[in-house]
Formats: C-alpha cells, sequence, structure tokens
C-alpha cells in the first residue's frame, strides 16, 4: 500500500518535465491521476497507459487548454467524477517568453498570465468545495525562484510567478480550518524542455554563446552550479501531501541550490 492509495490527484502540465515526474511519483504511492497537458496524441496514450501498467493505479488524460478558464474549471470537475473524489490537485502547467519589455509580445503576456497564474485560479475555485466537504485537501502550485526574486526580460513570468504567491498565501488563509493545505514550490533551474527552449531567446537578447548561456545566466544564479532534477521536486510535492506536512500551508518553498538565498 503506498502513501496515497485513497487518494485522486490532478497534475496539470503533466505531459512533460516536473509534471510528469510528480504525476509518475503521485502513482508510485497508488494515488489514481489524471494528466494534462499539450503534446503528441500518441506519446501521451503511451505516458497514461505506462503510468497504469507500471504503478497499477488508475490515469485519465485531460486535454484541457489552461488558457481557456471553463475548460480548466470542466477539467476538475470531470477529475472528480471520474474517480469520486479529487484530493490533490498540483497547478503545473507553466510556459516562458524571454524579451526586453519594450519589445515583450503583448499574446506573449497574456498566454504566460493565463496559463501560469489564471489556470490555479480556475482549478482552485472548482477543487476547494469537494475538498472543503470531505475535509482533506492538499494544493500545490509549481512556482519558481522567480515568484521571490526577478531576473531581466521575464516581466510576464516574473508577474505570474509572484501571483502564484500570492493566490497560494490567501487561499491558504481561506481554508486553513478545513484539513487543506495550500503551497508552492519555488524551483531554480530545472533541466527540462522549458529550459533548454529559452536558450535560444536568451542567446538572442544577451548576444550570447549556448554555453555563456547555461553557465553564466543559469547556472550563474544558482550556488550549487547544478541543475534541479524532477524527481527532487517531485519528492518535495510528495512530502507536502503527507501527513506530516499537514502545518506547512501558506509557503512558497524553494529548491533552487541556494538562488534565493543571494
Ligand atoms: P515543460 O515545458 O517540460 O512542461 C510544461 C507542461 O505544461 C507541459 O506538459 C505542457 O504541455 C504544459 N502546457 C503548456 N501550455 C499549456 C496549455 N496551454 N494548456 C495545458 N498545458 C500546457 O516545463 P517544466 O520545466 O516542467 O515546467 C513546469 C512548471 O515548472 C512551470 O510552471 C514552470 O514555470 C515551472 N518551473 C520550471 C523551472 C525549470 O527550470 N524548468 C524552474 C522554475 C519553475
Amino acid at each position: 500500500m503506498g502513501s496515497l492509495s485513497s487518494k485522486n490527484a490532478l497534475v496539470t502540465g503533466s505531459t512533460s518535465g516536473i509534471g510528469l515526474a510528480i504525476a509518475r511519483a503521485f502513482a508510485a504511492e497508488g494515488a489514481n491521476v489524471t494528466i494534462n497537458g499539450l503534446g503528441d496524441d500518441a506519446a501521451i496514450e503511451q505516458e497514461r497507459s505506462g503510468i497504469e501498467k507500471d504503478f497499477g493505479v488508475k490515469c485519465r488524460y485531460s486535454d484541457a487548454n489552461m488558457m481557456d478558464g471553463a475548460a480548466v474549471s470542466a477539467m476538475v470537475h470531470d477529475a472528480e467524477a471520474a474517480f469520486g473524489s479529487l484530493d490533490i490537485l498540483v497547478n503545473n502547467a507553466g510556459i516562458q517568453h524571454v524579451a526586453p519589455i519594450e519589445e515583450f509580445p503583448d499574446d506573449k503576456w497574456e498566454a504566460i498570465i493565463r496559463i501560469n497564474l489564471m489556470a490555479a485560479f480556475y482549478a482552485i475555485k472548482a477543487a476547494v468545495p469537494g475538498m472543503k466537504a470531505r475535509k482533506w485537501g492538499r494544493i500545490i502550485n509549481t512556482a519558481s525562484a522567480h515568484a521571490l526574486v526577478a531576473s531581466p526580460f521575464k516581466s510576464a513570468y516574473v508577474s505570474a510567478k509572484h501571483g502564484i504567491a500570492g493566490l497560494t498565501k490567501t487561499v491558504a488563509l481561506e481554508v486553513a480550518q478545513d484539513g487543506i493545505t495550500v503551497n508552492a514550490i519555488a524551483p531554480g533551474y530545472v533541466w527540462t524542455p522549458l529550459v533548454e527552449k529559452q536558450i535560444p531567446d536568451t542567446m538572442k537578447a544577451r548576444g550570447m554563446t549556448e554555453e555563456q548561456v547555461k553557465h553564466d545566466v543559469l547556472l550563474a544564479a544558482q550556488p550549487t552550479k547544478e541543475f534541479v532534477t524532477v524527481e527532487e521536486l517531485a519528492a518535495l510535492t510528495l512530502f507536502l501531501c503527507s501527513d506530516a506536512a499537514r502545518q506547512i500551508t501558506g509557503t512558497t518553498l524553494p529548491m533552487d541550490g541556494g538562488w534565493t538565498a543571494q
């Protein structure tokens, strides 16, 4: 019996990177999982059926686009109806765009705020009533070191992630006596497709080579000089779901190799 064997979880943005590692860690502990995200249909189906086969749990996929608030609400209600409850919600989907403020494309700004911040609002709003009724819930938002500090050329992302930290604190206070904890995890640089994809734009914005971006920009901020791993973040998320973590709420917990200590 895993530590989450009676629980049902939903992880947004779990077709890749951090979300995928969290969904698999939940399944390994016995939770049924709804996965979500964009990507190739066959690859997603392989991931979904792989989770069922590897861990003997139920796994379903939602194609809800985090740009669309109504689709986010429907995803949560469908997940709850399909498994009978929604006990753990991880708002993890996120995108990035790197550009100086005066050149920042309006549509990219809006998409980042919708996917990285507003989707979490819609999902939490839909999930809280059931969690309150069952007197148990865990909400974990994937923030970033950029929820605590800023870097140039990432105005939309830094704004959205600071917003996530505020949303986390506010909802934590609202549900503090309902057996529900609300926390954010704040990774430093993690080696995932999201980081890999921003290297060309950073090279352009700063006039640097790929190696310079990795060492002088990305790991420059991270005192350990190592990327965080998705498995380490999944382990932190699992801990936040445990009963031992029931008094941890309203926090934005850095896992950033010391970045935000500076
Ligand atoms: P990733 O690109 O590997 O994964 C992002 C996930 O979000 C994918 O599953 C993708 O399909 C999904 N997604 C994107 N747009 C979507 C949309 N419109 N609708 C539904 N799903 C959508 O990235 P990652 O690095 O694993 O990032 C996950 C989270 O971690 C993000 O919130 C990101 O901001 C945060 N984060 C990442 C790092 C890092 O260094 N990688 C650091 C700090 C925080």
